[in-house]
């Protein structure tokens, strides 16, 4: 495929080139409170603090993963980087740019730059469009390639993605929902865009298929230099993808390391709870790790705890918990928590970095 079809208009290239490393996008205390009204004249009875002062750095060609359970704000922060929602607070810069407050005209050009892939590959795709109208849609919008081009482009598109470029004039029902994400993304990928925000993308597939379009995200980032946000409410999900995970809780990121730490020696109670739900492949270790179950359910973003948002499901809360709010503060390098009372790092002698250590007896005090 030629690379965004040569007819590009924005700055030339040298200007956008970013060494790997450097953040592509940066997001700083950013903020989404939703009004809350009531009756006829909308009086504001309150607001919903969906996304709540949350910091992070994606830097260029590298996967961040974005953990938390239902409700805790993820697919506000995806729709608020790509600028679907309107930020109430904080600073999005993407690509060298102050993003935040830009018009829906400035960000026109941008919207190559920057895709999402929704979760629901049923809903997202129209009906009433065949194949080719629905990948070829972003290439028409844009007006980038002619329509013998676009043709072209997307049969291309579709067999990298998997797909017969056959099925050109198919409609999206004729195909299975691993099908169906991979036109979606083969959509995602028409205008060459720099960074996607991966919205659960395999969450309402079945678990047989998921692995195949994780895999297939994988092999597209490396032939296409992308950078990825990838959602899920699950950490099993975002292990083999991602190079670093962000883990939310009620609007707020409360721990954010490479994957090995995360993984390995999570610091957070929060997200020592969440890995001791996902399955252990290696049945070894299966028996050393306890499982600890969350008290009652995540409070609403309507009225968060006070303090720390975690310490009423919290089995180490304590007074200062329910009275100050723990910054995210860096325990080690790279590795931020926002906690009172973290979990201890594996001791050196045990650090092998084999995998379940972590979860070795007597590490944990869960009160069920
Ligand atoms: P997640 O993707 O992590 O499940 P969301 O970002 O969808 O979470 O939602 C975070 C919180 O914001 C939820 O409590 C949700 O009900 C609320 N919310 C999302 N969109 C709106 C909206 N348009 N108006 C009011 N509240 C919203
Ligand atoms: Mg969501």
């Amino acid at each position: 495929m030629s690379r965004r079809n040569g007819a590009a208009a924005g700055p030339p290239d040298g200007e956008r080139r970013m060494e790997r490393g450097e953040p592509l996008l940066s997001v700083e205390g950013l903020e989404k409170h939703f009004p809350v009204t009531r009756g006829l004249f909308k009086r504001q009875v309150g607001v919903v603090r969906a996304v709540d002062g949350v910091t992070f750095d994606v830097r260029k060609g590298e996967t961040l993963g974005l953990v938390g359970e239902s409700g805790c704000g993820k697919t506000t922060t995806g729709r608020l980087i790509t600028r679907l929602l309107e930020p109430t607070g904080g600073r999005i810069v993407f690509d060298g740019r102050d993003i935040t407050h830009l018009s829906q005209r400035a960000m026109r050009p941008l919207r190559r730059d920057i895709q999402m892939i929704f979760q629901d590959p049923y809903s997202s795709l129209n009906p009433r469009h065949t194949v080719g109208a629905i990948v070829g849609a972003p290439l028409r919008i844009q007006k980038v390639a002619t329509e013998k081009g676009i043709k072209a482009t997307v049969q291309e598109l579709l067999e990298r993605v998997g797909l017969n470029p056959e099925h050109y004039n198919r409609y999206p029902h004729e195909f299975s929902g691993g099908q169906r994400q991979r036109i979606g993304i083969a959509r995602t990928l028409a205008l060459r865009p720099k960074l996607i925000i991966a919205d659960e993308p395999v969450s309402a597939l079945d678990v047989s298929i998921q692995a195949q379009v994780i895999n297939l995200l994988e092999d597209l980032q490396r032939e296409f230099d992308l950078t990825y946000v990838v959602i899920a409410h699950d950490l099993s999900v975002v292990r083999h993808i991602s190079d670093r995970v962000a883990v939310m809780y009620l609007g707020k990121i409360v721990e954010m390391a490479d994957r090995k730490s995360l993984y390995e020696s999570p610091r957070h109670p929060y997200t020592k709870a969440l890995l001791s739900a996902v399955p252990i492949p290696d049945p070894r270790h299966r028996e050393r790790r306890e499982r600890i179950r969350l008290q009652g359910d995540v409070p609403s973003p309507l009225n968060p705890p006070p303090a720390c948002r975690f310490h009423t499901r919290c089995w180490k809360a304590q007074e200062v918990c329910r009275t100050a709010e723990p910054p995210l503060a860096e325990l080690a390098p790279g590795h931020r928590v926002a906690c009172h009372f973290p979990e201890e790092p594996p001791a050196p002698a045990r650090a092998g970095g084999r995998e379940g250590q972590e979860n070795a007896p007597g590490t944990t005090s869960p009160v069920s």
